[in-house]
């Protein structure tokens, strides 16, 4: 039985909401300036992710990557390293905290304490004229996590073996030759690409509906360092019913690495780590 609600509830419940972290204060990215560049950058390599598999790639900083939806409605979890240094990786919760539930144009994925920079913005989203729909649904969350064995054999006792997690840490063994024990350490929340997420309006629980995506659609980033990319084309396909067997209709996602010409980026450098000392109080 829930506690009875003072004499006060509603006043309490009607004060209004601040933001946490209003993005005003936030460096704010060129989007002119990237969008310049892009103009005239050539395409210097793709890698096709199979459905229920994922691929690493290699973006340096300065360029840009497209992730795209090809032959049919497919969603994909991305996972960003700092390409020399894995332990600076791609920070969901932190991202979450600055922009929202969902990203699109002009905002970035920030990196793991303590570095905290961007790793990359968002240049370009087909998807962006989605916005929110009756459900509270959108596209692009970092409040999802990734789909994994471990939960599946939580809520369901099986030894499914293509989630995401196990996707992308497969990938990550093969690109570095390490072992799956080690690279599944470096497996992180993700951005997931395409998938349409929300939170239910009566009980707050997290919810997907089929990705509004179609073959053409793209997203599009600018590396704001040199990065290592892993994406999985996940077992849920559209994600329009489940996501931990193989019953889903998957399809292939592409990426594609673009450079930019030499002197596109003047007036742009890498972003550097994060300003706090580090001293922690002592
Ligand atoms: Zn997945």
């Amino acid at each position: 039985m829930p506690f009875d609600p003072p004499a006060d509830a509603d006043s309490r419940r009607a004060i209004p909401p601040v933001i946490c972290y209003p993005t005003d204060d936030l460096p704010h990215p060129d989007l002119a300036l990237y969008r310049a560049a892009r103009a005239d950058a050539v395409r210097t390599g793709e890698v096709l992710v199979p459905p229920r598999t994922a691929a690493c790639f290699t973006v340096p900083a300065g360029h840009f990557f497209r992730i795209t939806s090809v032959q049919g409605p497919q969603v994909g979890d991305l996972n960003l390293w700092n390409a020399s240094d894995l332990t600076e990786r791609f920070y969901s919760g932190k991202t979450r905290a600055l922009h929202g539930t969902h990203l699109t144009t002009g905002q970035r994925m920030w990196s793991s304490f303590p570095h905290l920079r961007p790793m990359a913005t968002i240049v370009t989203d087909t998807l962006d004229w989605y916005g929110k729909d009756a459900f509270g649904g959108s596209v692009h969350d970092v409040i999802g996590t990734r789909c994994d064995p471990y939960t599946g054999n939580l809520l369901s006792g099986g030894q499914y073996h293509h989630c995401c997690h196990s996707n992308l840490t497969r990938a990550l063994a093969d690109h570095l030759e390490i072992s799956l024990e080690q690279a599944e350490l470096h497996v992180h929340d993700v951005l997931n690409v395409f998938m349409c997420t929300g939170f239910t309006r009566d009980t707050g629980q997290y919810f997907m509906k089929a990705s509004p995506v179609r073959p053409g659609d793209y997203l599009e980033l600018f590396a704001e360092i040199d990065l290592l990319g892993g994406l999985s084309a996940c077992p849920g396909g559209d994600c329009s019913s489940e996501h931990s067997s193989d019953t889903a209709s998957c399809h292939p996602l592409l990426v594609e690495i673009f450079a930019p010409s030499a002197d596109a980026l003047t007036g742009w450098s890498r972003p550097p780590a994060n300003g706090y000392d580090r001293s922690h109080g002592r």
